[in-house]
């Protein structure tokens, strides 16, 4: 069994940067992803603009040039990309951790492929793996999706998108700029104000002049093959439609967190259990890096705020691995 100072769980930005900073503090460790490099960023639309500017997810001071301030995901894939190869980091792809075993003074992690043997486990799992479901009937027919990727597969269809923030508003400008007739749902009685400035009074035009519909304070009771059934403030309004895109947010994998012993606030933020100095859990030696921090609180962590999460648990751990040498 292979053994390390540091298995580090989640290939995304934030689990690359515990890697890299593994390495400069001279720890062996490994990355374990389940899909490609940084596999959430991979799957966001093909077209996403980041909120943040290029500087402010870059990692370690390492330079991330973009076209324009704020960077698009091609270019974040090569920017990422381009640290994992150039800095040679140890990262396993395509590999998915089942389960951490915490042993007497080291954890077992097993994965689909492999066990490891590390001192140290590093959560960095994200959130972009389970979407919030709106549970209406319907919601599993294959015209729903809870990920949107390319405005041309909408071309000439009516799509109905669910959802009030960033995701659900750049679809919904997308797909109507490609031809789709847009109807947009919306819980609450506006648009989300925190969506990216520079887009909203884009949507709140379209709405206004009629290029997009919007049904505000109103929520999906039924979807048929060729239907969506919504309540609104007048009354229930049935429309036609061909295809649906579910896009009211993610959530961390919380079955994961408590199998592996974290606890979980009783509210229902569900906040993951953990010391801000040094990012360790209630269970020594794991520690969580990354927006998986935020429980349902998904929007609180990003890149921007999460990035500085690996210096501070190296410094943790490389303390501890100090003081177990003198004992
Ligand atoms: P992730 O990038 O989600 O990485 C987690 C990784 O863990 C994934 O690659 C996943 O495949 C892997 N994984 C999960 N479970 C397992 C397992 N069991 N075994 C192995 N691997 C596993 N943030 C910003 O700072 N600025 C922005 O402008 C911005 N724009 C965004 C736009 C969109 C549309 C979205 C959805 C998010 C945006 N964010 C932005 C948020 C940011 O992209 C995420 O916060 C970022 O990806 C977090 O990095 P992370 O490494 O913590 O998690």
């Amino acid at each position: 069994m292979q053994d390390f100072d540091v298995v580090i769980i989640g290939g995304g930005p934030i689990g690359i940067a515990c890697g890299l900073e593994a390495k400069k503090q001279g720890l062996t460790y490994v990355i374990i992803e389940k899909g490609p490099i940084v596999n959430s960023l991979f799957n966001y639309p093909i077209n996403m603009q980041f909120f943040s500017s290029s500087e402010k997810l870059e990692i370690d001071d390492i330079p991330f040039i973009s076209k324009e301030a704020k960077p698009k995901r091609n270019e974040a894939l090569e920017y990422y990309r381009r640290i994992v190869t150039s800095n040679q980091l140890n990262i396993h792809l395509f590999e998915k951790v089942l389960n951490v075993e915490q042993k007497a003074t080291s954890f077992n992690i097993k994965t689909d492929k492999d066990t490891y043997k590390a001192k140290n486990v590093i959560v960095a799992t994200g959130f972009y793996d389970l979407p919030n479901k709106i549970n209406v009937p319907g919601e599993d027919l294959p015209k729903v999706s809870h990920y949107y990727k390319d405005p041309h597969f909408y071309a000439s269809q009516k799509l109905v998108v669910v959802g009030a923030s960033n995701s659900a508003i750049d679809a919904a400008l997308e797909c109507w700029r490609k031809g789709a007739e847009v109807n947009l749902i919306i819980r609450g009685p506006e648009v989300g104000q925190r969506v990216k400035y520079w887009v909203r009074p884009d949507i709140v035009n379209r709405i206004e002049e009629g290029s997009i519909k919007a049904y505000y304070n109103s929520t999906v009771k039924e979807i048929t093959e060729s239907e969506v059934v919504i309540n609104t403030l007048q009354g229930e309004v049935t429309l036609t439609n061909d295809f649906v895109l579910a896009l009211t947010g993610y959530m961390p994998n919380f079955d994961f967190l408590e199998k592996l012993g974290i606890q979980l606030s009783e509210d229902g933020k569900r906040l993951p259990t953990y010391d801000p100095e040094t990012m360790e859990t209630n269970i020594p030696g794991l520690f969580l890096a990354g927006v998986i921090c935020g429980g349902m609180e998904t929007h609180k962590w990003f890149i921007e705020n999460s990035r500085i999460h690996a210096p501070i648990i190296m410094k943790a751990i490389k303390q501890k691995m100090a003081l177990e040498d003198k004992t």
